[in-house]
């Protein structure tokens, strides 16, 4: 099962390899016929049995075998968002943000804590661990920075953070399922503090993932940063989405359409909407000033998704692996200021 672990091939070299024909170029068994009519329908079926070797994190029935721990205390002295109160979402009926300077300066320093947060948790991402241990690091860090962790009851989510195992695409509830060598998890920290949230997540691979995996992890991450590097002042938001496509597509991944990056400041979410797909319809413009995230998540299959029944893990419908990373952008006059880069 050589060929099934972590390979040295560089990733750009498994790009060609993994190159796939278009619907209508010609078949590459010199039939003459267009590709969709001849040999692309077994290509897919034999990539369906390579994808296979992973066991989903549960089966379809969508009930997770993982049980959750009792809710986590935050201090009282700990200042928390508006709607921690009501288990609802952000208290202000616009989805409008605006930001004076000084809440930029906030942002910076929210957005460098959450950062530190994250790397905390990555840190103690192995085999064994159970992402439940991940919310406790990643609840205490949160509260030893002096912030609150902003995903815990916002609309009643019962944890400080969200981590997604293999097919989970997002919003995957921490539990006492230990991972186990071969899993990717995403973690993904949002902390609110000095009156603003920040945001940033990243997938990690538990042990030795197999090339596949790592190919999306990978492909994932230089996703974002193309979508990043396509911000420009008084250009289009869709310019980040075309970018983010262009390149999954690429690598014969999908992106996923239902869940977007978002405006992001006083308010955990709100506009704009950064869709990771090309939307020609949005004439939304970057302006100077504007924070928001880029968080392409991107899988294996197809795009589509389904939810378990907890009414929030969300997977892939074809149960094949997903990845995504995110940062917390400022747009300046320049173009794009990562605010959740490591320091
Ligand atoms: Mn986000």
């Amino acid at each position: 099962m050589l060929d099934h672990k972590v390979c040295s091939t560089p990733v750009t070299e498994i790009g060609k390899m993994n190159r796939r024909l278009n619907r209508n170029d010609p078949c590459w068994c010199g039939s003459g016929k267009k590709y969709k009519k001849c040999h692309r329908f077994q290509d897919e079926a034999s990539e369906t049995e390579r994808d296979s070797i992973h066991l989903p994190m549960a089966p379809k029935s969508g009930i997770s075998k993982g049980r959750v721990s009792p809710t986590r205390l935050v201090p009282a002295h700990i200042k928390r968002p508006d709607y921690v109160k009501t288990g609802g979402g952000d208290k202000t009926s616009s989805r409008r943000i605006k930001l004076t300077d000084q809440d930029i300066e906030q942002m910076r320093k929210t957005c460098r804590a959450a950062r530190r947060v994250l790397d905390h948790a990555i840190k103690a991402v192995r085999p064994g661990i159970t992402t439940d241990d991940l919310d406790a690091i990643v609840h205490e860090a949160s509260i030893a920075e002096g912030g609150y962790p902003s995903p815990l009851n916002y609309h009643g989510f019962p944890k400080s953070t969200c981590t997604s195992v293999n097919e989970v695409i997002c919003h995957g509830i921490p539990d006492d399922r230990p991972l186990e060598d071969g899993d990717i998890v995403n973690v993904d920290v949002t902390l609110f503090l000095n009156g603003v949230h920040g945001d940033c997540s990243e997938t990690i691979a538990v042990g030795q993932i197999d090339w596949a995996s790592q190919k999306l992890l990978t492909v994932t991450y230089e996703s974002m940063m193309r979508g990043i590097a396509a911000i420009k002042p008084n250009g289009y938001i869709r310019d980040i989405g075309q970018a983010i496509e262009a390149h999954a597509k690429r690598h014969n991944f999908s992106v996923v359409r239902d869940y977007c990056g978002h405006g992001i400041g006083t308010q955990f979410h709100g506009d704009p909407t950064v869709p990771h797909f090309y939307e020609p319809k949005d004439k939304t413009r970057i302006k100077p000033g504007m924070v928001f995230t880029v968080e392409p998540m991107i899988n294996m299959g197809i795009w589509k998704q389904t939810r378990w029944h907890d009414g929030w893990t969300v997977v892939t419908s074809d149960l094949k692996r997903s990845a995504q990373f995110e940062h917390t952008i400022l747009v300046t006059q320049e173009g794009a200021d990562i605010l959740t880069l490591p320091e």
